[in-house]
């Protein structure tokens, strides 16, 4: 039965994507059956992937809106056993189209029923913001990565998100767990990165990840080649932070069972 994760925070720019695109890939290249969404309509993770919307038979917007089924959407990437729901700029109209459905918040849990069978892993990579679409992820999902950037304000974006994971809990998701939290564009020689992740491990303690994930120009460069860095550059201190956390990942949920 696959686990369906989203990585989300609300502040753009903390590494929600590259960490979308990179772990799915190192997961897949583990031998991992994985599914990816796109759930942000200014579509990097698609992007990202080489994908363009020709490629695409639906993307998300297609999905919530009925247009496709969500089978119709599933698309394979460059590694064979790493799958996309890809999206391009007309989600921007889900989020307010959802507004007047029924099942507003629930609609994307419904429509990944099918799918949790064949994947061990679903991850939502969450746009910048609250709405709908966020929402939707967060109701679907069972637990969250949350990437923070070792940069000023790091802490008071991350309370402001776990208030509102607690009411997400407390009014559609009782469930929903933080995964883990992702320490991101890490510079070990600059005693503020040194001081945020410290900041962060001694509040959130055991759910912060061992793995820290470096700054690399290698992980903002891979997109632009239409791949993941674990695979434009897998020898890349960047890379080599995603497959560290990949295992990581693996090692712990083994652990659960
Ligand atoms: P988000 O999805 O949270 O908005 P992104 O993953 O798109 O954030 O990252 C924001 C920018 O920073 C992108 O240009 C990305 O390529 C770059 N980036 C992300 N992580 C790293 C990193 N560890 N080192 C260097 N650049 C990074
Ligand atoms: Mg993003």
């Amino acid at each position: 039965m696959g686990k369906i994760i989203a990585i989300t925070n609300q502040k753009g720019g903390v590494g929600k994507t590259t960490t979308a695109l990179n772990l799915s890939a190192s997961l897949a290249l583990a031998n991992e059956d994985i599914l990816v969404i796109d759930s942000d309509p200014q579509g990097n993770l698609t992007s990202g992937f080489g994908i363009k919307k020709e490629d695409m038979k639906a993307g998300l917007y297609e999905v919530y809106s009925g247009k496709a089924s969500i089978e119709d959407a599933v698309l394979q990437t460059i590694i064979p056993n790493l799958y996309i729901i890809a999206t391009s700029m007309d989600l921007f109209a889900a989020e307010i189209e959802l507004l007047e459905t029924q099942e507003r918040e629930n609609l994307l849990k419904l429509l990944l029923k099918p799918l949790k069978e064949k994947f061990r892993y679903i991850f939502i990579d969450c746009p910048p913001s609250f709405g709908l679409l966020t929402l939707n992820a967060l109701v679907a999902a069972e637990s969250v990565i949350v990437p923070v950037q070792c940069e000023y304000f790091a802490m008071e974006g991350l309370s402001i998100l776990i208030k509102l994971l607690w009411r997400i809990r407390g009014n559609f998701n009782e469930t929903l767990d933080i995964e883990g939290i992702l320490l991101t564009m890490y510079n070990r020689h600059l005693a503020l990165s040194r001081q945020i992740a410290d900041d962060v491990r001694r509040v959130f303690k055991s759910k912060v990840y061992d793995t820290v994930i470096p700054r690399n120009v290698v992980l903002a460069e891979s997109p632009s080649h239409g791949k993941p860095a674990v695979l434009y550059a897998p020898n890349s201190s960047g890379a080599q932070g995603y497959i560290a956390l990949a295992k990581e990942i693996l090692n712990e949920n083994n652990l659960l069972f």
